[in-house]
């Protein structure tokens, strides 16, 4: 299992509760969407309305999960918790939208993956608080217009354009997550570990940071296994020196690359002539899924100026040639 995956994993569960922010002040960073959040929170507080109905797009593990608790927290409302791949049929969202109560914020993880029909329930209900449910067969058939409580709908997907088109526009409020910077790191790593019990200096704080590729849920994993190694190598605390060698033997690379990132640099490098070569041809060479690489692995490596994305493909950076210490062709 990678160790790096910013997906979610079974270790998570058990400690991303503890380590979730309650409130606007608490979630660090993300200062724009923190803005003017707490304006529309505001805003809809005065005036006794549900808030708008917001959507977060951004790579997994930035945190649209904790900053929907958080609104729901913020308007002292209720948070129901489903996803696009857990709802089938079109009676099961029906379902859910009805049995909220009145201000609920409903919300779903990886919004874009919702078939078409299910989807289609999600129209009337974002637009007018209602849903159409279809009385009879053939020729008798009629709709009737069931009244929903007035809620609020919080979608989050890994990539807003692969929301359909109809679906998007019925957000009021559409936000996209940045990679965290290390000094942002470093405070949500400080704080993770008082909660953890865990003793952490302020440059192994910073060295954990680094290397956690912009990500907290990475932030807080890491921290996990370093603390492990602390404890069993040396003296419980962590320093540089404790996170810096428990982090190259996790194959963790200075800049936060793993093994994943690198063989991906690689192919592009070695069996591509550092390209452009494209997405299918690049998944296919490495033996992983082109979403995949497109919505996890490859943002953090363009942010960060590995990979360049071209119209015919994707191209290896001089930055990464340099990475690796390999001459340039
Ligand atoms: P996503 O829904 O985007 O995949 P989550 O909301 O589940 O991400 O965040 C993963 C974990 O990272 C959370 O459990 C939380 O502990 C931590 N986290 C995320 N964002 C922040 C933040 N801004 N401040 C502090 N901790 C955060």
């Amino acid at each position: 299992k990678r160790v790096i995956s910013t997906q979610i994993q079974e270790e998570d569960l058990k400690i991303e509760k503890s380590l979730r922010p309650q409130t606007l002040s608490e979630y660090i960073g993300q200062e724009k969407a923190k803005e003017n959040l707490k304006v529309y929170i505001e805003a809809a507080k005065n005036r006794g309305e549900s808030l708008d109905h917001v959507l977060f797009y951004g790579p997994p593990g930035l945190g649209k999960t904790t900053l929907a608790g958080i609104i729901a927290n913020e308007m002292g409302v209720h948070m129901k918790v489903t996803s696009g791949p857990a709802i089938a049929k079109p009676g099961e969202m029906a379902a859910i939208l009805s049995n909220l109560q009145e201000g609920d914020l409903l919300f779903v993880d990886e919004i874009h993956r919702l078939n078409r029909q299910v989807e289609e329930v999600l129209y009337p209900a974002m637009e007018d608080y209602a849903i159409d449910i279809m009385m009879g067969k053939g020729a008798s058939a009629r709709s009737i217009r069931l009244d929903l409580p007035k809620f609020t709908l919080v979608g989050a997907t890994t990539r807003a354009g692969l929301l359909s088109a109809p679906l998007r526009d019925r957000f009021g409020v559409v936000h996209h997550l940045e990679f965290y910077t290390p000094e942002e790191l470093k405070v949500i790593i400080r704080h993770s570990a008082i909660i953890l019990g865990v003793e952490i200096d302020e440059k192994g704080a910073l060295e954990l940071a680094r290397r956690s590729r912009g990500t907290p849920r990475l932030a807080n994993r890491l921290l996990k296994r370093v603390r492990d190694f602390a404890e069993v190598k040396y003296d419980g605390k962590i320093n540089e020196e404790v996170a810096a060698f428990a982090l190259d033997l996790l194959e963790v690379d200075k800049l936060g690359l793993d093994t994943n990132d690198r063989n991906i640099l690689y192919t592009i490098i070695e069996k591509f002539n550092g390209g452009p070569v494209g997405l299918d041809t690049l998944a296919a060479a490495i033996g992983e899924d082109s979403g995949t690489i497109e919505d996890v692995y490859e943002p953090y490596l363009v942010k960060n100026g590995f990979i360049n994305r071209t119209p015919k493909g994707r191209v290896a950076t001089d930055f990464a040639y340099h990475h690796f210490g390999i001459a340039k062709p």
